[in-house]
């Protein structure tokens, strides 16, 4: 009988990647896709541990599942990602005893070798991707390890077949890990040591998603800006990637994030003002407007650095959408750093801003070291402060665009309407009385309403790409 698998997906974009991998992997065995969690043979939890409320959602779930595999104890539960971490965590088998599997993040062998041993008949061979061993305690693990052909070309099943020709935009990961310590951060603990995937390799998985009707590809890394930074003297770059990469035939348009303050050089700027796919958006967090803040985040960067980046990106690639990430609460924060955090936000009118109240991470130095002390309806009243400037802000930045003329790449339908990006990120919906599907096509709209998270549009006729 096939078996249905059905994969709960929380986190960063690495970790939507990882899924798509593990259900590849899993379909590369004969097992089939459900979205229906309860008829499911193997349900897999793919977890994020950046903040205790991420946390508590994949527990709570997986909390959910114990009458469903006491009821069927055949069902096998595999657990994957931060949670899991690297290292692996002995303490979750006593804390969820009807977990069967459990796997660091984007390593699916153990659940594969699990299948394989309860299930014999399931064919051995293909190997399927993204299945590197599992790592030995304190090690970081091998990179995902591709397929390759007689000729040493790379096979990758990249996506599941229920996502095949309907994903448009794909995250594809290039650089694993991370080798910074920002004091709040569990990234480092949960990834382990920053490790560049081999260019073939990203490139041979790109042409595979384009030949799986990707349009799009958002190039991953914790600081991706380094891709390389690990592969030795004369290794391609992030700059030589995106030119690699938008050589690659079907995809049209090319993303990559997070940068890091400290590694955005001009050699990238460059590369986005001369790479036609490489889209004019940039997600560089700055964390906090505070330097004394800063220093004890362990960011490496000062508010007036941040403040010339973004006057440099600005100068050299005018209309350059950029977002970025604040942390509010930080151990210590008073009311002074935290305005000045909002006052450099409302000086610099980002596109974007991703807000997030401090939360300890436990075995990070902050939460060794500084005590929680903001307390957490302050935290909220300072999270809200952040998101009311936003909200005027991205507004104003939006209407802007009122009557103008966008191209935008469609991704899918929501709500009876066509929606999809512009190439400075920004969210388009609009109507189309035509029957035929839009999916994966560049269009030219334009826009007739605006507001701070999304735009309305008219399609523009005889546009398509
Ligand atoms: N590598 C990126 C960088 O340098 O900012 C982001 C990585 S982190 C996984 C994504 C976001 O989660 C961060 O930008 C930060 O704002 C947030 N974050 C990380 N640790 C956090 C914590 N302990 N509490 C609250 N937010 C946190
Ligand atoms: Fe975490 Fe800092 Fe690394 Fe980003 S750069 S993943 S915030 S340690």
């Amino acid at each position: 009988m096939v078996k249905k698998y059905h994969i709960w997906t929380i986190g960063c974009q690495m970790n939507s990647a990882d899924s798509l991998h593990l259900g590849a992997a899993l379909e590369a065995l004969g097992c089939e896709h459900t979205a229906d969690v309860q008829q499911a043979d193997v349900i897999v939890l793919n977890t994020c541990v950046v903040r205790q409320s991420a946390e508590d959602r994949a527990a709570g779930f997986l909390w959910s599942l114990k009458p469903l595999k006491e009821r069927r104890p055949e069902t096998v539960i595999g657990l994957m990602g931060c949670m899991v971490g690297v290292k692996g965590n002995g303490r979750l088998h006593e804390r969820f005893p009807h977990v069967d599997v459990f796997m660091p993040p984007g390593e699916a062998a153990a659940l594969i070798e699990h299948l394989k041993a309860l299930h014999p008949l399931i064919p051995s061979s293909p190997k399927p991707p993204g299945t590197a061993l599992q790592s030995r305690e304190g090690e970081s693990p091998p990179l995902r390890k591709a397929e390759r052909g007689p000729g040493g070309e790379v096979n990758l099943a990249v996506l599941p077949l229920h996502q095949r020709g309907r994903l448009v935009s794909a995250p594809v990961p290039v650089l694993l890990g991370c080798n910074h310590v920002c004091s709040y951060c569990i990234v480092p603990a949960r990834r382990g040591r920053e490790r560049s995937r081999p260019m073939d390799e990203v490139l041979a998985e790109v042409g595979a998603l384009a030949g799986q009707g990707v349009r799009e590809v958002v190039l991953l890394g914790q600081i991706v800006d380094r891709y390389g930074h690990d592969l030795g003297t004369g290794a391609p770059r992030l700059p030589e990637l995106l030119a690699a990469v938008s050589q690659v035939e079907g995809i049209a348009r090319l993303r990559f994030l997070t940068s890091h303050p400290n590694y955005f050089d001009g050699r990238l700027i460059e590369a986005m003002r001369t790479l036609p796919k490489v889209c004019e958006h940039v997600e560089v967090p700055i964390q906090a407007g505070d330097d004394e803040i800063l220093r004890r985040m362990r960011r490496e960067h000062s508010a007036d650095n941040y403040r010339c980046l973004i006057g440099r990106i600005r100068e050299q690639m005018p209309g350059c959408s950029i977002a970025t990430d604040v942390i509010v609460g930080f151990p210590g924060e008073t009311e002074a750093q935290f305005q000045a955090t909002l006052d450099l936000l409302a000086e610099l009118r980002m596109d974007v801003c991703h807000v997030a109240m401090y939360s300890p991470r436990p075995g990070t130095l902050a939460a060794k070291t500084m005590p929680d002390d903001v307390p957490a309806r302050e935290k909220k009243r300072r999270l809200d402060a952040v998101n009311m400037l936003q909200e005027q802000v991205a507004a104003e930045i939006n209407s802007r665009l009122l009557g103008r003329r966008v191209e935008i790449l469609v991704e899918g339908r929501q709500k009876g309407k066509w929606k999809g990006r512009t190439r400075t990120n920004k969210l388009v919906f609009f109507d189309d009385a035509g029957g035929a599907s839009r999916r994966g096509q560049l269009v030219e709209v334009v826009v007739t309403w605006t507001g701070p998270w999304s735009m309305q549009a008219k399609l523009e006729v005889g546009s398509t790409k």
